[in-house]
């Protein structure tokens, strides 16, 4: 087994090639709860394109209509700046949790690491056997047996890369349609189908070939992990002060570290963590999970190595309020509450906007005035609406023409409609601002939309 040092990074050869790694198997609390966590979020992604809210798929980004759908929530291109607030709410969230609780989105919700530890390790284990039979394999000369297994895993490499990227492709074109499409074959859809190539290809090299590499070489956001945390930050480490002077477990001078180096056998990136803290470190706590399993056979005390911030394992009170959880929480929830209150106002089920029409801003008749708008209005909903447009509380004498009690529209149709106001020229006293009411049924909702009335000088208009 190559000896892990701070110097340099354990899977990467000397000439720059690819240290392959066989990590030890490992069981034990952190790792039943990850293959908890693993499954619930496999199942979330592959449910989300299947479940109908408000008539759309839970999470649908119809780039063909130009239109997205969130839990409900239909926006339109125009509603894109709303991606600010999300980006940046969800970003410091994000930099809160890292803050606080180190990197426990790489280990347990990362979406490469949930696929690769869960999914694509696992068929390895089950083909190839464990960490001793998967070297031993490696170094074999090729034979029958060797190909056969080959063969076999990365035909279920594969598989499982064409299913993830198919249900990547069902968030943008629907689960129904990409059914269609692959009825229909690849050279009918031919841009679809080279993006699932594409894909499919892309994370069959990462997951079958890549692995680490990607965490540790390419992650943007772990390399951002040293700038988010300090010693008060929750990190899977070693308890030096209780480890050390390693030595065997029947040596009274020696500390709890028996060096076994199980927990060296089972780090998917190749560390030791009895170094520090390190960069390759991506929160999975097998290390943790193995060092318990030695400790209780030894009947020592678990959680020499254990989730603790470095303040924690020097012996020192951890603080669980600093500045930069303040800073970061203020920042996260400036942009949610922001992402809140849009997302509330873009819950109603239609898009309505009222805009003067271009040209002379009144018409003077021989016995009315006249001002001409006109009404775009939106159906955000998967079903046919009927929408309402009346003037609120009209001033005497003032009618709205050109759009009816009923306009009706079918689901996710949009519809430009002229509204012209009058006045007698008898009841007209001056410009002023009147309320535009537009209801939509079903879902009994309501926007209100004030404009402005214009036209000439009362007192000049009425002079004989
Ligand atoms: S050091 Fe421990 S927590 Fe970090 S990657 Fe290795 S096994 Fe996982
Ligand atoms: S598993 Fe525990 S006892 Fe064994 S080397 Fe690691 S820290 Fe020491």
């Amino acid at each position: 087994m190559k000896r892990p040092n701070l110097d340099s990074v354990t899977t990467i050869n000397a000439d720059g090639s690819h240290h392959i790694l066989h990590p030890a198997d490992v069981k034990g609390r952190f790792t039943l709860a990850r293959r908890l966590v693993a499954g619930l979020m496999i199942g979330i992604y592959c449910a989300m394109p299947w479940i109908p809210v408000n008539g759309a798929p839970a999470v649908f980004f119809d780039v063909e209509m130009r239109r997205f759908h969130v839990f409900g929530l239909t926006m339109v291109a125009q509603d894109m700046w709303v991606l600010f607030f999300a980006i940046s709410g969800l970003g410091f969230l994000l930099f809160v949790i890292t803050a606080v609780l180190g990197r426990i989105w790489c280990g347990w919700a990362c979406p490469y690491t949930v696929f690769l530890d869960h999914i694509f390790r696992r068929i390895e284990r089950w083909i190839d056997g464990d960490a001793t039979a998967r070297r031993q394999l490696a170094n074999a000369p090729t034979g029958w047996v060797k190909i056969i297994k080959r063969v076999s895993k990365h035909g279920l490499y594969i598989l499982c890369s064409a299913l993830i990227a198919h249900v990547f492709l069902s968030y943008f074109i629907s689960i129904p349609r990409l059914y269609e499409f692959m009825r229909q074959g690849p050279l009918e859809h031919a841009t679809s189908f080279a993006v699932v190539l594409s894909l499919t290809g892309a994370l069959y090299f990462c997951f079958a070939h890549f692995r680490e590499q990607f965490c540790i070489l390419m992650c943007p956001y772990g390399r951002l992990q040293s700038a988010l945390t300090d010693d008060d930050t929750m990190i899977i480490g070693y308890d030096e002060k209780r480890g050390e002077p390693r030595g065997k477990a029947t040596d009274p001078t020696a500390g709890a570290c028996i060096d076994c180096k199980r927990c060296v056998t089972v780090c998917p990136t190749g560390i030791d963590i009895r170094n520090g803290l390190q960069m390759e470190c991506i929160g999975c706590a097998a290390c943790i999970d193995a060092c318990d399993d030695i400790m209780l056979k030894l009947k020592r005390p678990t959680g020499l190595v254990r989730y603790d911030s470095s303040r924690g394992l020097a012996g020192q009170t951890r603080r669980i309020l600093r500045p930069r959880l303040l800073a970061y929480g203020l920042l996260g929830l400036l942009g949610l509450t922001a992402l809140g209150f849009t997302a509330f106002s873009r819950a109603k089920p239609m898009n309505a906007d009222v805009t003067r029409m271009r040209g002379p801003s009144f018409y003077l008749d021989p016995t009315v005035v006249r001002n001409h708008f006109q009404l775009r209005l939106f159906n955000k909903r998967n079903q046919a609406m009927a929408f309402s447009v009346a003037l609120e509380n009209p001033p005497p004498g003032f009618v709205l023409t050109g759009a009816g009690e009923n306009l009706h529209l079918n689901a996710l149709q949009e519809l430009a409609r002229p509204l012209v106001v009058i006045v007698p020229n008898s009841a007209y006293t001056g410009s002023r601002t009147l309320t535009l009411k537009i209801h939509s049924e079903p879902g009994d909702s309501t926007v209100r939309h004030e404009v402005e009335f214009l036209g000439p000088n009362p007192h000049l208009f009425r002079q004989p």
